[in-house]
């Protein structure tokens, strides 16, 4: 494995630009945290430090939420018409587009994620899904009611205030919209919180926020760690709700945190096991192929990832032997490279996490198809791993792992599948394989998670709801629903006075 980015050298292919914003950002100002504290970003691709930033702390959170408030309580923002904010956010997106490829750089050397795929979908996605949402902002109102008495009733539907966005490291890009765009389509003011191990593309968002022309104190950044600055926003008495993405662990929390302080909503998007269902008259090369990306898109630290594929017995030997075939030439290697399909895991410890349920899978029987051994000289690189007749009780079959492991299982029946498919505490996603239509109708309604995807996998759109049955969480993110997390409804009634209209 090459490198295939230097800074500057001969045969460079990709320049890595000087790392501008590693401040925080609040009140429309990059500003340093409070006790001069700083974090270290690392390069997963070799280890190496890319970047300090400020490390924000309880006193920069109280600082960020007194900045919301104000601007919430008192500001322009909330108040202006949703097409102006619409205006603002069509600017962002522009903005956003003419720098496409240095955002997707600092994703890249922040996540290790693919530097095409970066610059192809989640950067581009994030211009998208602003624009989705610009375009609601004028078209969220609530209904005239049907009173039962002499009363006229209508409701409104309002921002919901200060919000406290907690967000991952495994799209830092799409994390951010997913949370930033509806909640500045509502009229909400804000505090995110970017994972540790990938603050930089947020710094960057902010810096663009400003240019658009969001005002100061609407959209604050504040870098640190879980523990210090997350906590102190979910249990802060001036956030009005909370949004979280992340782990179930975490979640679990946050949420407390925000029922001993001021009860505020929350949102939680967790993790996964999603399984992938393949029927036996499915096309096996497209099946082959859909399970692969499934399961190893973005090094498999994707929480909708394939991860558990059922196979029907009677192509089950066939579609073993195929994969083991294709997983053999999947390429791993610098995420920059064009030809590469897998880039390294965020970090040492994700890595050596995904090693340990490797080796946890070993210990438990199942039979290593291929893999499983990390791969290059230095970096968190790990080969695609597959483990065959995978039994649901086995470890590897019920935990999320976020690394590029599959396990393959067999099953006979249609029932079978879904007695399978439903046998874990997740409910994030799932995927069918089959040309028959009663079978895709009835697999997909007796599965028990938010998101089910008939013949592809991962059709995300931003008009399509997304979230979790059981473990996985609740509340939605994208499409409207998504916006609905941002809004409250409030009931305004009055009495109709010698109306004959009841
Ligand atoms: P994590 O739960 O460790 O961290 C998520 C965020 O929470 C980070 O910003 C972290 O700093 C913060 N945090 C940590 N401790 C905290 C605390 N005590 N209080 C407040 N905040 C705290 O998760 P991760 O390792 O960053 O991401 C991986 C997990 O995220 C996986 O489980 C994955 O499935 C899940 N995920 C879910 C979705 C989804 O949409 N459902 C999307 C992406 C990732």
């Amino acid at each position: 494995m090459e490198d295939y980015v230097s800074n500057g050298s001969s045969n460079s292919c990709v320049k890595i630009p000087e790392i501008k914003f590693t401040k925080l950002f609040i009140n429309g100002e990059f500003v340093d945290s409070f006790s001069g504290k700083t974090l270290e970003t690392i390069d997963p691709r070799n280890g190496e430090m890319i970047a300090k930033v400020a490390e924000g702390d309880k006193e920069d959170v109280d600082l960020a939420v007194k900045a919301a408030r104000k601007a919430f309580d008192h500001g322009l923002w909330p108040r202006m018409s949703g097409y102006e904010r619409g205006r603002v956010m069509m600017k962002f997106a522009d903005l956003i587009e003419e720098h496409v490829e240095e955002l997707a750089i600092l994703d890249t050397i922040d996540a290790g994620k693919l530097f095409g795929a970066g610059k192809a979908q989640d950067i581009p996605g994030a211009a998208r899904c602003l624009r989705y949402y610009a375009g609601a902002a004028d078209k969220i109102h609530g209904e005239t009611l049907k009173m039962s008495r002499s009363m006229q009733g209508y409701t409104l539907r309002e921002p919901i205030g200060v919000v406290g966005h907690i967000i991952p490291w495994n799209f830092p890009t799409t994390m951010f919209f997913l949370k930033v765009a509806p909640s500045l389509a509502a009229g909400c003011t804000m505090v995110v919180k970017p994972s540790e191990k990938t603050p930089l593309s947020a710094l960057y968002y902010a810096h663009l926020s400003k240019l658009a022309g969001v005002p100061e104190g609407v959209l604050n950044v504040v870098n640190g760690y879980g523990h210090t600055a997350g906590a102190a926003i979910s249990s802060h008495m001036d956030v009005d709700k909370l949004s979280f993405t992340g782990s179930p662990e975490v979640g679990r929390l946050v949420m407390q945190a925000a029922a001993t302080s001021n009860l505020k909503p929350v949102t939680l998007e967790l993790g996964g096991k999603s399984p992938l269902i393949i029927f036996d008259d499915a096309d096996i090369d497209a099946a082959t192929d859909l399970a692969l990306q499934g399961c190893l898109y973005n090094k498999g630290e994707i929480c909708v990832a394939g991860s558990r594929v059922l196979v029907q017995e009677g192509i089950y030997e066939e579609m073993k032997r195929k994969l083991a075939e294709k997983a053999k030439s999947w390429v791993v290697g610098d995420p920059f490279h064009p030809n590469v399909q897998q880039g390294p895991q965020v970090d040492k410890k994700q890595f050596e996490r995904v090693l340990s349920y490797i080796k946890r899978g070993k210990e438990e029987g199942a039979d290593l198809l291929v893999g499983g051994e990390p791969c290059g000289e230095k970096g968190y690189y790990i080969a695609p791993t597959i483990f065959s007749d995978v039994k649901d009780g086995m470890q590897i079959a019920k935990d999320e792992i976020f690394g590029p492991v599959m396990s393959l299982m067999k099953f006979k029946t249609v029932d079978d599948a879904i007695q399978r498919a439903n046998a874990t505490r997740y409910g994030l996603a799932a995927g069918i394989m089959t040309k028959n239509i009663d079978i895709a109708n009835t697999v997909s309604r007796s599965i028990r998670a938010g998101t089910i995807w008939i013949n592809c996998f991962f059709g995300f759109d931003c008009d399509a709801p997304t979230g979790g049955y059981k473990m996985s969480g609740f509340g939605r993110e994208s499409g409207l629903d998504g916006l609905c997390m941002y809004t409250q409804v409030k009931s305004v009634v009055t009495p109709l006075h010698n109306s004959p209209w009841l």
